[in-house]
């Protein structure tokens, strides 16, 4: 494994809900300790500052994972959960979690009333979330208390990070968004060597999958005058997605959020970053989103507007225990977000609001 291989596959695997950071958070502090000064804002995200003469550049990417909380514990020993973020009920069953107890991690799986106990009709039916629990292998209240779980407890989805066959593709959970993390990483570092006309201010984000909370506060602190928010975005190329729908290809290149439900890019940053590509010779994609958001919602209202767009890295099969992202949309995504930074020097940055 190469190093950025090392860096996806440490970041993916860390544990990390919306709320329940502590782990992804240390990892991503060690990563960031030395490219610049860190501080924390009080809901725990990460400001990571490499100073410089110019404007403030903010690169965001939150660090949250979609996963769950135990909700209720029944007298039989099964745990019902909260989601915390958006999962879609069809990719849950059958599938490992570990629980984070405060006597440790507990193992289980989200299970339902198998199909051979279905009437027929039922069998072809979407089972809800809210039928489903976790099994940890307990068989009453008491064994799930002496196992150390407690209503309240953050549930993370159990997957592994893997080199598919094809070696420049990857497969985890959480690139939504460590991919994005990773990014803030390497554009820092990447800095440490090349001059920047800038400030740029790194933040890991929490709780973005419950609505950009960690967004509203960390963009207080790091104050920027630009922005860029670092997202996995949603490739379309697989079976019965319609191009209309999504034309963002896995190995496309990386993508340009265009449109999203709570946000409409800065109209030059957003032809900067084209300009950026076309000049690089990096493909780069097109991205509307109609249905959801980034952390860019919460940053580009802050103070009297921050000029904000968001880049992303394709990724298939998102928010599920499974995704899977090209390596070449990641480097590629490095060198357009280092080349654009660059660029933002005080009269660029003053001339996106004129
Ligand atoms: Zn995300």
């Amino acid at each position: 494994m190469d190093q950025t291989e090392q860096l996806l596959k440490s970041l993916t695997e860390a544990h990390g809900v919306p709320g329940y950071e502590t782990e992804i958070r240390a990892l991503l502090r060690q990563y960031m300790e030395p490219l610049g000064t860190i501080s924390q804002d009080k809901l725990g995200s990460v400001v990571c500052t490499k100073f410089g003469d110019g404007p403030t550049v903010m690169l965001a990417g939150h660090m949250d994972e979609i996963g769950f909380m135990v909700a209720h514990v029944t007298k039989e020993g099964f745990l019902k959960f909260q989601q915390l973020g958006g999962w879609w009920d069809q990719v849950l069953l059958g599938h490992r979690v570990i629980i984070k107890t405060h006597k440790g991690d507990v193992t289980g799986v989200i299970g339902a009333k198998p199909p051979h106990l279905l009437p027929a009709e039922e069998r072809s039916k979407v089972v809800v979330k809210k039928d489903m629990y976790i099994d940890i292998g307990a068989s009453s209240r008491e064994e799930v208390a002496e196992a150390g779980v407690r209503v309240g407890d953050p549930v993370v989805p159990y997957s592994e990070f893997a080199v598919l066959a094809n070696p420049k593709t990857y497969m985890s959970k959480a690139f939504d968004n460590r991919v994005g993390c990773a990014l803030v990483i390497d554009a820092l570092k990447y800095f440490q060597s090349e001059p920047h006309a800038n400030t740029i201010v790194g933040v890991q984000t929490v709780m973005e999958e419950v609505g950009s909370r960690g967004a509203v506060t960390s963009v207080r602190a790091a104050n920027p005058d630009v922005a860029i928010v670092l997202e996995s975005d949603i490739a379309g190329d697989v079976p019965g997605i319609e191009e209309d729908e999504s034309s963002v290809k896995m190995g496309g290149g990386p993508s340009l959020m265009v449109f999203d439900a709570r946000m409409i890019p800065n109209i030059k940053l957003r032809d900067l970053v084209v300009e950026t590509a076309v000049s690089l010779n990096i493909p780069l994609q097109f991205s509307v989103m109609p249905g959801g958001a980034t952390d860019g919602a919460a940053i580009h209202l802050h103070n009297t507007g921050v000029p904000t767009v968001v880049i992303g890295v394709p990724a298939r099969h998102i928010h599920s225990h499974s995704s899977i992202i090209h390596r070449d949309d990641y480097d590629n995504a490095v060198r357009l977000v280092t080349a654009v930074v660059a660029k933002l020097d005080a009269a660029t940055v003053e001339n996106l609001t004129k």
